[in-house]
């Protein structure tokens, strides 16, 4: 069993504070056979969890943090919870503790990594369209600026609006009370279908809630699959992590 490659890993260029550390895993390595191939972090998906498992340590072995990351049991809801080891059912984690990362597994949906600006405190959160439309970023600025700190967020790679088809469940689900909304959706070929942008719903949501300091990412799960994982692509496949922290 070889390690992930930790110089495949994304290394955004994204800085909010001295203190706030950030980086996206990738499916390269050789841990977990098809149709996981690589590096699969993701429990719940059918692969073994002794591989998913030693993948997670050759991860912290990586990120070289004098605590393993806080994984989360994700349900496309609004839970956030505080980094600890149990890995409990929420789409939201958050520290202010050094050295201890805060993680989200994903292969389509967005992950949203926000800190203080003033280095106090991280988190990442889960945010398909189910928890976008929930609420999931009024929950994640709720828990870090109670008191309206001022944030900094990053969009992490998810599936781009090219490829993000979707039916009017959704289109509606957005658009039937904020026409606001209708700017993140495109016609498809297809009747009764719209193309979605995930990035764009969220930075949308995000500066209604206060934060205007947002960078994205540019890879996309599908255009990207070599380096990513994409549900809508392959089907039963692998999740990789965006990770935040403070050193
Ligand atoms: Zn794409």
């Amino acid at each position: 069993m070889k390690s992930p490659h930790l110089g495949a890993w994304l290394w955004p260029d994204w800085r909010p504070h001295p203190r706030v550390r950030v980086v996206v895993t990738t499916r390269i390595g050789d841990i977990s056979p098809p149709p996981w191939q690589g590096v699969n972090l993701g429990l719940n998906t059918g692969d073994d969890p002794e591989r998913v498992r030693a993948a997670r340590e050759k991860v912290h072995a990586g990120l070289a943090t004098a605590r393993a990351p806080a994984w989360l049991r994700q349900v496309h809801g609004t839970g956030v919870v505080e980094a600890d080891d149990h890995e409990p059912e929420a789409d939201g984690v958050w520290t202010a503790q050094p050295g201890r990362p805060c993680g989200v597994l994903t292969a389509d949906c967005l992950p949203v990594l926000l800190a203080r600006t003033d280095g106090s405190a991280v988190g990442a959160f889960h945010a398909g369209w189910r928890g976008l439309q929930a609420g999931i970023l009024n929950a994640a600025v709720e828990t870090l600026a109670p008191e309206g700190e001022a944030l900094a967020a990053w969009l992490g790679p998810c599936i781009c609006r090219r490829c993000y088809q979707v039916g009017k469940d959704v289109y509606q689900a957005f658009t039937a009370s904020d026409a606001g909304a209708k700017s993140a959706f495109d016609a498809d070929p297809e009747p009764g279908h719209w193309r979605a942008d995930l990035h764009h719903l969220a930075h949308l949501f995000l500066r209604r809630l206060g934060v205007t300091a947002i960078e994205r990412d540019g890879h996309c799960t599908v255009c990207h699959n070599h380096l990513l994982y994409s549900h809508r692509k392959e089907g039963s496949t692998g999740r990789f992590a965006s990770l935040i922290w403070l050193e």
